[in-house]
């Protein structure tokens, strides 16, 4: 049994990693649809404590949770805050548009933290957070333009240049409302036909309703079904990966970035989905890895955020 087992709470999970004397440390926050991650990380990315607690759904009981993990967890190593947000965030202001299932459209998170703990603090959506970590921990470094694509109940993205977050105007990296078909059922953004409707976690239960497969089987039982010369696991595997091996051929003819991350809970699934296809064309061929810190990319992520809050704060590069 390791450590984490055996603090383990029923409400929250907590483990420490002794902390390296005179690390500089920062709280990262990753608010998910149905927990909240809190942790404390260090500069070079490492994770030396955590808490996991449901996510509370109203605004006033998910602001005073926020400032009680916070409080909790906060040492006076700590640098800065950051909390990378599930849904779209404007990346220029930190303002919060939208947050799916959370009530927490429109708070100002960040002077919530920076008065009751007087720290900077950054706000970012939860996929820019992730590939900010996933980054910094690839061997040869986040230079240069990096994608992510996040899969799970929907499909986020975020975009990295040369290891700081991207988006345009605000709001650049939402690669889940690439077009990649005429019709299809109607996505949360208004139009039909984005790839979020065909090659999400949600999408993916659609098409293994509709093929008559069992009710709950995952993905990974798809992927190992194949093997066995099931025709219908590699049908609704293939219905499900190449719309977004379309969408990444799109992003590649736009943008052409070094490398596209496939993240979130069904990234590595995805990842083997998209091998499994035949290339089509070798104008978009482009490296397309499975994202390698799992769930804890998005905490780490947003530590290191932290890291860039203090910079601007301080009058340096804020990035
Ligand atoms: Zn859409």
């Amino acid at each position: 049994m390791n450590r984490s087992q055996a603090i383990g709470f029923a409400r929250s999970r907590r483990f420490w990693t002794p902390m390296r004397s005179g690390a500089e440390t920062a709280i990262g926050v990753d608010v998910g649809g149905t927990r909240i991650r809190v942790a404390r990380v260090s500069r070079a990315g490492e994770l030396l404590e955590r808490v996991i607690e449901p996510v509370g759904k109203d605004r006033k009981g998910f602001a005073d949770q926020l400032l009680r993990l916070v409080d909790d967890l906060r040492t006076d190593g700590d640098a800065a805050v950051g909390i990378g947000i599930p849904g779209r965030v404007d990346g220029n202001s930190g303002e919060i548009i939208s947050a799916g299932y959370l009530d927490i459209v429109g708070l100002d998170l960040a002077s919530l933290i920076t008065r009751r703990t007087g720290l900077p603090c950054r706000i970012e959506n939860d996929a820019t957070m992730a590939l900010i970590a996933e980054g910094q921990a690839r061997p040869e470094g986040a230079q240069g333009l990096i994608f992510m694509i996040t899969v799970g109940t929907g499909i986020g993205g975020a975009a990295l240049k040369d290891g700081a977050p991207w988006y345009g105007g605000g709001f650049a990296g939402q690669f889940g409302h690439i077009v990649v078909a005429r019709d299809g059922p109607l996505c949360n953004c208004g139009r039909t036909g984005c790839v979020e409707t065909f090659s999400s976690g949600t999408a993916l239960g659609r098409l293994i309703t509709e093929a008559g497969l069992p009710e709950g089987i995952r993905a990974d039982d798809l992927l190992a079904r194949p093997r066995t010369g099931d025709r219908l696991a590699a049908v609704v595997l293939d219905q499900w990966a190449s719309p977004l091996q379309r969408a990444i051929e799109s992003l590649v003819a736009v943008a052409d970035p070094r490398l596209v991350l496939i993240g979130g809970g069904l990234g590595a699934d995805m990842t083997r989905a998209l091998e499994r296809l035949p290339r089509r064309s070798k104008w978009f061929e482009m490296p397309v890895e499975a994202a390698s810190l799992g769930d804890n990319a998005g905490v780490i992520g947003a530590g290191l955020r932290a890291f860039q809050a203090v910079r601007g704060a301080e009058g340096g590069p804020a990035a």
